[in-house]
């Protein structure tokens, strides 16, 4: 008989559960492996016994030391692995969390691991997830994308509670942008893009500002009407020798004349990133959220947005940027690449794109415990295909093994 598969099974299930096993679960085991057992089963309980109680003894190092003697890696469940630290001020039942992708590219696995942290989240706290295109730029915004996120956010095992678009809000966006406009915060700036991009490195106020409100008023019915794309923005009045830069009057409303994918020609004037971001997050009550550091400096300025609209303060935390050693992650020169034909496309294999990932034969389950396995947290660290691949190994194995037990 061999002792070595007792051992196995036995430190295996006192691992899966908090250090002591159970002797049945070991005999279910053992006898799915090798069912050739089953006719000496009475000579086999007490090797059963005496294992499973040596194993429940021993320190949890000392039974993960065995395991690897035994050539074994060691699964361990992804709850168990990495708990997400607690949020503050959330409630049970009050949390509401969000993901919200703008549909100009193909989701990788740095979009999967926001959606997940805040899907789980959500789920932590009995709460709601909402998945929110953020889709305000109608020259980026294409079907192909929301589709592909909507199918590989599926594949991935993510469950919205709500499916939400930005575009669909742009009359509430004009009735907010006015309202900003008649309380003084926000005024029309006909200043050339150029001058402003200087102005606001310079600290520069520009004569609009000082405008009175009733012509504000008026230069806001032009944007809407006959003004042309380049020619007036909506900026938000804060204070141009802020030391945050993005706090320096941005623009909050541009014209774009070009048809939208999901609203056609129907509006002209769309919300920039911060505004529409923070409004829609107070809009739709996100109490909550996880996003990636690169936003880090444009926290101050939404906040200060949500409070320009009397709107609740999101939570928002940032964690570092998700990168694969080697691999191009930024939309933008995935876009330049294939165009030179230097990928194949979004589905390359040398990509990790969710789509790219599964043509590979990717276990979503391998790659949702490899991103919880990083961490929420802001240091940056170096992560390489090798571990992904071995989350991947694992995580085959282990399903492959349970569907055997079955
Ligand atoms: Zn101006």
């Amino acid at each position: 008989m061999d002792k070595k598969i007792i051992l196995k099974y036995a430190i295996l299930n006192a691992i899966q559960h908090e250090g002591k096993a159970d002797i049945q679960a070991v005999l279910g085991k053992i006898l799915s492996e090798k069912p050739e057992f089953r006719n000496k089963i009475k000579g086999i309980i007490p090797e059963i016994k005496k294992t499973v109680t040596d194993v429940n003894s021993w320190s949890k190092e000392k039974q993960e030391n065995e395991m690897k003697k035994l050539g074994v890696t060691i699964e361990k469940k992804v709850e168990e692995k990495k708990e997400l630290s607690d949020l503050p001020d959330a409630k049970i039942g009050k949390v509401v969390t969000a993901f919200p992708p703008e549909p100009s590219k193909y989701p990788h696995i740095g979009h999967a691991k926001a959606a997940l942290v805040n899907y789980l989240y959500a789920k932590k706290y009995k709460g709601k997830f909402i998945l929110r295109f953020e889709d305000t730029n109608p020259l980026a915004a294409k079907k192909e994308y929301y589709d592909v996120f909507l199918e590989g956010l599926k594949w991935f095992g993510i469950k919205w509670d709500r499916l939400d678009y930005t575009s669909d809000h742009i009359e509430e966006f004009y009735e907010a942008t006015e309202k900003l406009i008649k309380e003084n915060k926000s005024y029309v700036c006909v200043c050339e893009q150029d001058k402003i991009k200087k102005n606001r490195r310079f600290m520069v106020e520009c004569k609009c500002r000082n405008n009175s409100t009733e012509k504000n008023i008026e230069l806001w019915k032009k944007m809407l009407t006959t003004f042309k794309e380049g020619e007036a923005s909506v900026r938000i009045k804060i204070s141009m020798d802020n030391k945050n830069a993005a706090m320096r009057d941005p623009s909050i409303m541009r014209i774009i004349d070009h048809p939208h994918v999901r609203t056609g020609k129907k509006y002209r004037l769309w919300p920039m990133y911060d505004f529409a971001t923070s409004l829609m997050d107070g809009w739709e009550g996100v109490t909550h959220r996880v996003r990636s550091k690169e936003f880090e400096m444009r926290r101050e300025l939404q906040q200060f947005i949500q409070k320009a609209v009397n709107l609740k303060i999101t939570y928002i935390t940032e964690m570092a940027r998700f990168n694969l050693e080697g691999v191009p992650s930024s939309g933008r020169q995935i876009r330049e690449m294939i165009q030179n034909k230097q990928l194949t496309g979004w589905d390359d294999p040398r990509l990790v794109t969710l789509i790219a990932l599964r043509r590979r034969g990717f276990d979503p389950e391998g790659i949702k415990e490899f991103l919880v396995s990083t961490g929420v947290t802001k240091t940056e660290s170096m992560l390489t295909w090798d571990v992904l691949e071995s989350f991947n190994r694992k995580m085959i194995s282990i399903n492959s093994r349970e569907r055997k037990f079955v």
